[in-house]
């Protein structure tokens, strides 16, 4: 029996602890189960890690028991358990933490009290030695060898309260101990019938013979199936279950997925040459059953779906496992749905559009290997898959794979550290890759694979940029023409801007007032058709109001535009053909989104305006003409990353364009009509933006180049937080200068590009170096010292490690 367990405590430290195991959890103490602990004097949640033999060598005499477990099996396996490890260590995050938000939510868990016997209760029990109500009670426990003090109580209520149960705990009767059940999410069951012998009794009433011969083409089909085909079947079925030809059985079900978007069918189409030449090469990564990093470089419209889906086959083919990552699955129907039309029931889908129950169905038929796919949003890369043969990111340079809360992971940087662990091959798609990859790419450490041209040769829109710095209003000219002459061709529009709501800002140009947020640095935006101002960070909502309040003038007017207010616009330049808009307000019902994209896809809509939303991956042959309103919004964003964000929504959303018969056609707006990022998406030219990005990247030390963490302070006092990061940035020059001089530079601290968000005041210090182990080092001791600084000050430290992953 192993006597000692190695435990990882809720701190952002790799360091590990050790506890005795007290006899009685021996048996049932397994590796990635949790405990509770004692520790400084407190008892907080442990991992287990590692079952030893013997203590480590030196720490015998103080070591503690282990008070409690808190599971009653793992919640991961060992490979897990090592992934989640390094996640970690990496992010600085807690690893039980880490292991939590890699489970499915139904499988949070909920603490609960456990009661079980004694010996001292059994005892007397049996010699009859207690009163009525205590031998009542303890019967009945001793039943169940084990009863949750919920159910005990509902059990006897008005007969015994909760503190008597824990007086008869004190008397030593009792035994109460802390246990875990899955909350929301359960598995669900249901009837199954079963075809079991031959057909040839002739004593078979019709029905009875008719049920019996559908059964048996069906082979296994639920009990409900069986009631929508005939009529109250249950008398029918009870005889023939009882001569054996029948039978009926519980099974878990899985609670059918609701999600299919009924898309046109894809059918399945032989691979062009380019596609065959990027299989070959995947192919063999595959079969190499080593880490395979690949990065796919492929045009819009080039075909990268068909690539994943066979690549996909060659995988299965090996008896192995694939997880799809997609920026965000409710967004990208027509992708689910070819894996649909290809794969069938194979696929579990992971995302957070689900139910609990849903997704709690879908994690566990990846967990007992009934399907072989996953495809889901940035957390499924923790699904629990036993042999994993190739992960994909499509859209690897997506910013929605970042979680920007809690554990700040990046997706597609796991997905490389996953891969590498399970021998796996890693596909990176994407028509516009990060700079990162790009650059691994480059220096070799992915393999990089082309797609160069669209499908059937197809030409790549031409992109017309608008300098609209001497104001023709919303739409220039030029744009105008191009959806006028779309409508008399009966061919499909998009018009892009990255703004939703009607007005950016209202203002009174009387005395100059201005609305803004109470709760973040921030105007609030105007929402014309619910009559309200709304902040788009906290969600806080004001009606409109008619007059200044300040200084009574009727003048006030809405400044900037969203999509709203273009919807508008247009429906009153084209009154006669169908507009819509898809932006987060219009798509908030489930099934929205679907719609839209449905109705688009039929020919309903002429004219669609939106968001980001409408960039994401589509491809409809009859949309030709895409406008982009203005593509500065990206651009002057306070981030290293704008420039590149800027040059790959504008190479997304122009490669909406041109994907049927007729070419495509493109205008930008833009009031930088010179800047790189805008000269190179027109002449679609990738390699020629990374060329430019990388020099710059270069000559400001910024990566990949260099490794970023970003230390941020949020606290509802300006000045309690202020003098916590001025505190902070003593901590970090004083850590330079015992030692860390050498490779780590510190910006900051200062104040946060939003000062204010969700009523917090924010301010951050950033550092900046080459070794990203000395870099993290650093971050550990900045962590683990600033602990009394921050301690009482009613500030958060968080820290965020910039998505720069070099192997
Ligand atoms: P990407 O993801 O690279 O933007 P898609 O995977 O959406 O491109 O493919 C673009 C279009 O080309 C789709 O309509 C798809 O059906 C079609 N397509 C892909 N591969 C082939 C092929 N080998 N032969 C014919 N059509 C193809
Ligand atoms: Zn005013
Ligand atoms: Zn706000």
């Amino acid at each position: 029996m192993k006597e000692i367990a190695e435990v990882a405590i809720g701190l952002p430290i790799q360091k590990t602890f050790h506890y005795y195991i007290p006899e009685r959890m021996q048996k049932i103490l397994q590796i990635g189960m949790r405990v509770l602990v004692p520790f400084k004097g407190r008892k907080v949640t442990g991992f287990a890690l590692d079952l030893l033999d013997h203590p480590p060598p030196g720490v015998e005499e103080k070591l503690r028991d282990i008070e409690a477990l808190l599971d009653e099996a793992p919640l991961i396996d060992r490979p897990m358990l090592n992934f989640c490890r390094w996640i970690s260590n990496y992010y600085l995050y807690p690893l039980g933490e880490v292991i939590k938000a890699g489970l499915p939510p139904g499988l949070h868990l909920k603490s609960e009290f456990y009661l079980s016997p004694t010996q001292t209760g059994m005892d007397r029990l049996s010699t009859e030695a207690l009163d009525p109500i205590q031998q009542k009670v303890l019967t009945e426990i001793q039943r169940h060898h084990q009863m949750t003090l919920k159910s005990l109580l509902k059990k006897f209520s008005g007969e015994i309260s909760r503190a008597q149960l824990f007086s008869w705990k004190k008397e030593g009767l009792l035994e109460l101990e802390g246990g875990i059940k899955p909350t929301s999410a359960k598995p669900k069951f249901e009837r199954v019938l079963q075809f079991k012998g031959g057909i040839s009794d002739q004593t078979l009433s019709k029905k009875q013979l008719h049920i019996l011969k559908w059964l048996e083409e069906k082979g296994e089909v639920p009990y409900s199936e069986l009631r929508k085909q005939f009529k109250s079947p249950s008398k029918a079925i009870r005889s023939l279950e009882n001569a054996g030809w029948v039978s009926v059985i519980r099974k878990e079900s899985f609670r059918d997925l609701s999600v299919h978007p009924e898309l046109k069918p894809y059918p399945k189409p032989e691979p062009t040459a380019h596609q065959r030449s990027v299989l070959e090469v995947l192919s063999k990564g595959i079969h190499s059953q080593r880490f395979s990093p690949f990065l796919l470089y492929g045009v819009t419209g080039s075909g990268k779906t068909e690539i994943y889906l066979r690549a996909i086959e060659t995988v299965l083919a090996q008896g192995r496992e694939a997880l799809v990552l997609v920026p965000e699955i409710s967004l990208t129907p027509q992708l689910l749905s070819r894996f649909k039309d290809r794969f069938g029931n194979n696929l579990a889908l992971l995302h957070s559009g689900l139910g609990a129950g849903e997704r709690y169905d879908q994690w566990r038929r990846v967990w007992r290997g009934e399907v072989k796919i996953a495809i889901g949003a940035r957390s499924a890369i923790f699904a629990p898959f036993k042999k994993l043969g190739m992960i994909i990111v499509d859209e690897e340079h997506d910013s929605s794979y970042k979680q920007e809360e809690k554990l700040k992971y990046h997706a597609r940087d796991l997905a490389v550290v996953r891969a590498k662990q399970a021998d796996a091959a890693l596909l990176l798609g994407s028509a516009t890759p990060s700079l990162e990859s790009f650059h691994n790419a480059k220096e070799g450490r992915f393999t990089l694979l082309r797609l160069p041209e669209r499908i059937e040769g197809k030409p790549l829109p031409k992109v017309e940029v608008v300098d609209v710095k001497k104001g023709e209003g919303l739409l220039s000219e030029r744009v105008r023409e191009a959806l006028q002459r779309n409508i008399q061709d009966k061919k499909q529009s998009l018009l892009f801007l990255n703004r939703r709501g009607f007005a950016n800002f209202i203002l009174c140009p009387d005395c100059g007032l201005t609305f803004k947020c109470p709760n973040c640095s921030v105007t609030l935006t105007h929402h014309l058709r619910v009559r309200s101002l709304q902040c788009h960070y906290c969600d806080y909502r004001v009606s409109a109001p008619g007059d200044c309040p300040r200084c009574g003038s009727h003048r006030l007017r809405g400044v900037g535009i969203g999509t709203e207010r273009l919807e508008t616009e247009i429906r009153t330049l084209f009154p006669d053909v169908q507009v819509e808009r898809m932006d987060s307000d219009t798509t908030a019902r489930k099934h929205a989104h679907q719609q839209i994209l449905k109705r688009l896809e039929s020919g309903q809509i002429d004219i669609l305006v939106g968001t980001q939303m409408i960039v994401k991956g589509h491809d409809f042959p009859n949309v030709t003409f895409v406008g982009v309103v203005s593509a500065d919004t990206s651009l002057h964003f306070p981030d290293f990353r704008s420039s590149e964000r800027t040059f790959q929504l504008l190479t997304q959303v122009a490669g909406r364009a041109g994907r049927g018969e007729t070419p495509g056609e493109v205008i930008i707006q833009t009031l930088n009509p010179d800047h790189y990022s805008i000269l190179r998406a027109m002449e679609h030219d990738f390699v020629g933006f990374y060329q430019e990005e990388i020099e710059f990247r270069k000559a400001l030390d910024y990566p990949p180049f260099t490794r970023l963490i970003n230390f941020r302070l949020a606290g509802n006092s300006e000045k309690r937080t202020q003098a916590t990061a001025e505190a902070l940035g003593r901590l970090g020059d004083a850590l330079l200068k015992r030692g860390y001089r050498k490779g780590i530079e510190i910006l900051g601290p200062s104040v946060a590009p939003f000062p204010k968000m969700r009523g917090k005041y924010r301010f951050h210090m950033l550092a900046k170096g080459k070794n990203s182990r000395w870099l993290h080092q650093f971050a550990r001791d900045v962590i683990l010292q600033s602990e009394d600084l921050i301690k009482g000050k009613g500030v958060a430290l968080e820290v965020d490690v910039d998505p720069a992953f070099i192997l």
